[in-house]
């Protein structure tokens, strides 16, 4: 296999594989089989450069930390983070730059069940900065209130709603992450982080197979 972390690898990658490997990460993470990793050698290998596969926007919570969560080292995610992953123009310009400039595969945006600033969307708080950050949740809390309570893994229907709710943001306004989604360039993912038991609910999977199985007709 190459070497992770070079340009080769990432160009090589397909998006599907960007998904299997957050997947498979998640799942070292939950049975504690975390790699055997050597931060040293990760800042050798990513000292001329960076080549991520993968940009998350995930929550600022402190139990949520990507790198950790999926089991992943130095130079392997472009971690986002900002209450309740909510999306504004300075974080589609960053998600634009990882995936048209650094070339990374998945884009995913990641909830999480107990999430302080659903909560506080919820109870209508008033204060500060925050007031404005709340309103962009609020669509979420009138959709999950028309969808009633889907059978979703963790029972948590504002917390996936609002995770649907970034996704379409984001497609809608950055037509970068539209016109590379429809050319299968990249993967779209949204998954729900459980604060109990440590798994992702990989709930909505936009990321396409079909390049690979074009692959392997031609062998
Ligand atoms: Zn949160």
């Amino acid at each position: 296999m190459m070497r992770k972390h070079s340009k080769e690898y990432l160009q090589n990658l397909t998006p599907y594989q960007g998904y299997e490997l957050l997947v498979e990460g998640n799942k070292r993470f939950m049975n504690n089989l975390k790699m055997n990793r050597d931060h040293l050698e990760f800042i050798n290998q990513t000292r001329e450069g960076q080549y991520p596969f993968a940009v998350i926007l995930s929550c600022m919570d402190s139990r949520t930390s990507t790198e950790l969560v999926f089991d992943q080292g130095l130079g392997d995610l472009f971690s986002i983070r900002v209450a309740g992953n909510i999306v504004n123009n300075d974080i589609l310009a960053s998600i634009e730059y990882a995936i048209k400039y650094v070339g990374s595969k998945v884009l995913m945006v990641l909830g999480h069940t107990e999430c302080g600033a659903i909560k506080s969307a919820k109870q209508g708080v008033v204060d500060g900065h925050i007031t404005d950050l709340l309103k962009r949740i609020q669509p979420s809390i009138s959709k999950a209130l028309l969808n009633g309570d889907k059978d979703h893994l963790f029972h948590d229907g504002v917390t996936y709603a609002n995770v649907e709710n970034s996704l379409e943001e984001i497609l809608i306004r950055s037509k970068i992450v539209k016109e590379m989604f429809e050319k299968e360039e990249i993967g779209i993912l949204g998954g729900i982080y459980n604060i109990e038991n440590g798994q992702v609910d990989f709930f909505k999977n936009l990321t396409k197979r079909k390049k690979e199985i074009k692959l392997l007709a031609n062998v």
